[in-house]
């Protein structure tokens, strides 16, 4: 037995399934999890001494790599000063003119600890601000595990294929409705039955909870259309799309101004960060300032501030964000090629820093759920462990997306891609 599996024997005495986040545990792969003892640049270190090339980036978090010097000092600077403080910060204004200096529709904006409760609240102040009750959603989309979003969720509930949760009441998943995702049409269609009771529309703008599923442009458009047309809330959930789809997010790859977007992951550097905000009216209803109830004890945590105003400086850098999507696309290309070469049926999805693998004999990219759905699972796992022995970590589960850092250059990328070749040629047989 390795160490990995002693500690993971010894963790499921205390936490259930031996992690503290489902998909963690290795379930949609299968074996067990390698257990972290450090990062830095782009590789991890487990407890038996292996290194991996990451692919997870912490599922989004480390654009610019694991351990960034500047970012571990600024954390050390901003902890020597204090570990909470409950009481208004520099920091927190700080933090509030780099994503606004980014995401320029988010002219209002409100920390919180993590993506769920970026939603949650984004959600909450969307019912606030229209006196409505439904909530639109697209199947595939993942947002947290929000009760009343878990419904036909991706992420760890496909993986674990418990679409819905149990513990989640009938009565409060009775106003979210489910859509296909990138069928304008299905959302012409439900707005025309009940547009005027539609509080918003959340949908991530590249899925990245259903492996990596970029949004089109007209069904994005469309979103946006419909829901000016009848006064329903906009969210773009940009999570994991956030500083990654481009350096202003999806949104600004797609040239779309949702009403409000949800920030998490890289918003944080790594620490526990999330953050909700957009048109300044809307915003301007959460309490202090107006009726609708929001608040947090370590929302704009300095340590968190720290960390997160450091890494979005990192990739501002002039040319920075351009070569980590070069880079990606060197990847994506090269993953390809490779799979050409040996004749394995494959599709690669990227936008900015993220890209998803589908092993589908399908000709087409993968743009539906249903698409994603028909891709060849067992195959998947095969290859996931191929990659692992191979020291190249891609996101344990058919259903995740990968992500690239600033430190992924081409050697790291060549090494990878050699890997791929490897693990092809392998799975061909
Ligand atoms: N929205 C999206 C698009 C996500 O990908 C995630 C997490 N993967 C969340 C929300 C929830 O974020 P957290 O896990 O930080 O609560």
């Amino acid at each position: 037995m390795n160490h990995s599996q002693s500690l993971f024997e010894t963790a499921q005495e205390y936490l259930p399934g031996g992690v503290n986040s489902p998909v963690r545990a290795f379930k949609g792969v299968g074996g067990t999890p390698i257990f972290i003892r450090r990062a830095e640049g782009p590789y991890l270190y487990d407890e038996d001494h292996n290194r991996y090339i990451d692919f997870v980036c912490s599922w989004g978090p480390a654009v610019v790599g694991h351990a960034h010097p500047e970012v571990v000092e600024a954390v050390c600077e901003a902890a020597a000063g204090g570990l909470s403080f409950g009481a208004p910060t520099e920091a927190e204004t700080r933090m509030a003119k780099a994503i606004r200096g980014l995401v320029p529709s988010m002219e209002r904006l409100r920390m919180v600890n993590s993506g769920t409760e970026a939603t949650m609240s984004a959600l909450r102040l969307a019912r606030g601000f229209t006196g409505r009750d439904v909530i639109v959603k697209f199947e595939g989309n993942y947002h947290g595990h929000v009760d009343s979003l878990l419904v036909k969720a991706g992420s760890g509930a496909l993986t674990l294929g418990t679409p819905t949760s149990p513990g989640v009441p009938e009565s409060v998943v009775k106003d979210t409705v489910t859509l296909n995702y990138n069928d304008p049409e299905d959302a012409r269609r439900a707005f025309s039955e009940m547009g005027e009771r539609v509080a918003a529309v959340i949908v991530e703008p590249v899925a990245g909870n259903m492996n990596c599923v970029p949004g089109t442009q007209d069904f994005l458009n469309t979103l946006r259309s419909l829901c000016t047309e009848h006064g329903a809330v906009l969210i773009f959930d940009e999570v994991m799309s956030g500083f990654r789809a481009a350096l202003g997010g999806a949104q600004a790859h797609y040239e779309i101004t949702p009403d409000l977007t949800c920030l998490g992951k890289v918003v944080g550097g790594g620490m526990p960060v999330g953050a909700f905000g957009g048109r300044r009216d809307i915003m301007e209803h959460l309490a202090p300032l107006g009726p609708v109830y929001q608040a947090g004890t370590l929302s704009g945590n300095p340590v968190a501030m720290a960390a997160g105003i450091k890494t979005l400086e990192i990739i501002s850098r002039p040319g920075l964000f351009q070569r980590l999507e070069q880079s990606t696309s060197y990847l994506a290309q090269g993953i390809r090629d490779r799979a050409r070469e040996v004749g394995l049926p494959l599709q690669v999805n990227q936008v900015g820093s993220m890209f998803g693998v589908f092993f589908t004999e399908q000709d087409t990219p993968v743009t539906s759920y249903a698409h994603v759905m028909n891709c060849d699972v067992d195959r998947f796992r095969r290859f996931f462990h191929a990659m692992l022995a191979e020291g190249v970590y891609m996101a344990p589960s058919a259903f995740e997306g990968g992500f690239t850092s600033i430190t992924h250059d081409e050697g790291v990328m060549d090494d990878t891609l050699n890997a791929f070749s490897r693990v092809f040629a392998q799975l061909k047989r």
